[in-house]
């Protein structure tokens, strides 16, 4: 089975994905449009299957994510040369971090002659514990910002850079 096949599959999950990625880069707008997102997808499909860029682990269209290596919150472009098709477990971990970090700090743990099995699983443990306080505390500070009285001032996303006018 082809790309070709999916038909309205491959256009259904495109225009959503295409839709959350403009959700997630905004208030930029993405400088590609649906149709070229589209092409840009399908080209790193082989068949219906492609490879996590960190992990290597068979992806299929229905599980991929989209990865800027270099995130948006650093600078980082919203090109295609920026981005990445990955595995959605890759992409929890990785974070804001920019790909060379994560990629350097999984060589470096992999590294049997620096680090034990016991020092990487609790280097690794102790990361994935503050993702998920991370997540916890993000999780948190949502439910507490929707309980609140309207007439307490809520802030603004810190990360929604100024218009300027
Ligand atoms: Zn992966």
């Amino acid at each position: 089975m082809t790309l070709l096949t999916y038909g309205t599959n491959f256009n259904h999950l495109t225009t959503q994905r295409y839709a959350a990625l403009g959700k997630r880069v905004a208030p930029f707008e993405l400088p590609f449009t649906l149709a070229e997102y589209r092409s840009w997808l399908a080209s790193h499909f082989a068949g219906t299957t492609t490879r996590c860029f960190y992990c290597n682990w068979p992806i299929s269209l229905e599980t991929v994510v989209v990865d800027h290596k270099t995130p948006s919150v650093q600078c980082g472009s919203l090109h295609f040369d920026n981005m990445c098709l990955t595995c959605k477990s890759c992409n929890d971990q990785k974070g804001s971090r920019r790909a060379e970090a994560v990629i350097l700090l999984r060589t470096l743990c992999n590294n049997s002659t620096l680090f034990t099995p016991t020092d990487r699983d609790s280097v690794l443990g102790r990361l994935q514990s503050s993702i998920k306080l991370a997540i916890r505390e993000q999780r948190r500070r949502a439910g507490e910002a929707r309980t609140r009285q309207p007439n307490v001032r809520v802030m603004p996303h810190v990360r929604r850079p100024h218009k300027s006018s």
